[in-house]
């Protein structure tokens, strides 16, 4: 979207909200604790309701109601549905017959989760919340994926973030970001990175009340240090594995990682992918009009990189690796004080721009929920492309 009334474009919607004191979440289920991982972040108050008589007291610390105690303030509450959605449909119509309406009253999880929340967080509690911000760690790789979604393979210089740079960026992300879902210290394959215990350290020891989950994910083909391993243990934090099967000898190196994990009793999980989606960026093929697609796009990954703050993290080191072109128009400027910029932030985290897209949509087939240009996983660019690549210079 362009900005058109910058620092305000949510005042309307922001106005609901202006009296709120209370949400019920009605459902404590999967996205029960997923909206409440987010409330806490805000620092709002809330309730589940469930009808299960065994979650009935409290969960976490959060009180639990039955669907009967349920007696709403208009103005002051609000419901959201986070409930299964084949639940959703006959709670909402029981709940319209008593009165209340979808839009002021009751929200659905996903509109809640996806936009209005970051409303009531900003316009209530003067907060600037996201779902997903990453500080870059380090540009190595162990794997060289043809398809790579930030297109590492293709950078000319695959290097580690100097220790001090990494500080600055967390430092001036969390000076104007509240609070951070997933924060993650971004690869390159995480586990390359030198003196990664201390990137950790820095983060959690500073930022922990700021972030619910700090992701360690790794290609699974590199194994931590004791060091590292003791600083997970130290913070429990959990290592999330992309499971790359097609990948030459992966299992036999995942196997060594998972063992080494669960002997120190760290939780390691993996992410199964069906497929892969080509972003296009090796094409190189500039589209015009692509203002509808970069509003479609689901992509959430944001980053801050000198500190910048960029959308899309896989678009900014796609640029580095293969276009050179200049984002600075594209990039909110984290240092640059201004009026209202907290509105202005969280107006660029919800997808306004000066120009209504970034320059990188335009080489771009977009995130995967819009991307069906599927193919395999991790399929590894061969020997010769890699070095034909790189002996060309581009
Ligand atoms: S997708 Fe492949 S090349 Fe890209 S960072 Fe992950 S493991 Fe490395
Ligand atoms: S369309 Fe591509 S470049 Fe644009 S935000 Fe989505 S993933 Fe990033």
């Amino acid at each position: 979207m362009k900005w058109i009334n910058k620092g305000h474009e949510f005042d309307e919607v922001g106005k609901r909200f202006e009296n709120l004191k209370r949400i019920y979440l009605y459902g404590a289920g999967l996205y029960g604790k997923q909206a409440a991982d987010m409330l806490r972040g805000v620092g709002a108050e809330f309730v589940f309701v469930d009808r299960a008589e065994s979650l009935q007291g409290t969960i976490e610390g959060i009180k639990v109601i039955l669907p009967e105690e349920l007696k709403i303030i208009q103005g002051q509450e609000i419901i959201v549905l986070t409930m299964g959605a084949e639940n959703a449909g006959i709670v909402l119509k029981q709940l319209e017959m008593e009165g209340l309406k979808y839009g002021s009253d009751i929200y659905d999880v996903h509109s809640f989760l996806q936009f209005y929340i970051y409303i009531i967080a900003l316009y209530r509690y003067g907060k600037c919340i996201m779902t997903d911000c990453t500080v870059m760690g380090t540009y190595q790789c162990s794997l060289k994926c043809k398809y790579c979604m930030a297109a590492i393979p293709y950078l000319q210089e695959s290097k580690q973030v100097e220790y001090a740079d990494f500080k600055r960026d967390v430092d001036i992300l969390f000076e104007n970001v509240d609070f951070v879902l997933e924060f993650g210290i971004g690869g390159g394959e995480m586990f390359l990175c030198k003196n990664l215990e201390q990137y950790i350290e820095y983060v959690m020891k500073n930022y922990s009340s700021h972030i619910w989950n700090c992701s360690i994910l790794t290609n699974g083909t590199i194994l931590p240090n004791e060091k590292v391993i003791e600083t997970l243990k130290k913070y429990k934090l959990n290592v999330v594995v992309s499971r790359y099967s097609g990948v030459p000898n992966w299992h036999e190196k995942y196997k060594k990682l998972e063992t080494l994990l669960q002997e120190h009793h760290i939780p390691v999980s993996t992410i199964d992918y069906e497929n892969w989606v080509d972003m296009g960026w090796t094409q190189k093929q500039y589209k015009k009009n692509v203002g509808g697609l970069f509003d479609m796009c689901g992509m959430q990954c944001r980053i801050v990189k000198n500190g910048k703050l960029n959308y899309c993290l896989h678009g900014m080191i796609a640029n580095e690796a293969l276009y050179h072109l200049d984002l600075s128009e594209d990039e909110f400027d984290l240092c640059v004080q201004q009026d209202r910029k907290k509105f202005k932030l969280v107006e660029y985290h919800l997808g306004f721009l000066n120009k209504g897209c970034l320059e990188m949509c335009h080489y771009c087939n977009g995130y995967v929920n819009i991307n069906q240009n599927t193919i395999p996983v991790a399929q590894q660019m061969t020997a010769e492309e890699y070095v034909q690549f790189h002996r060309k210079g581009r």
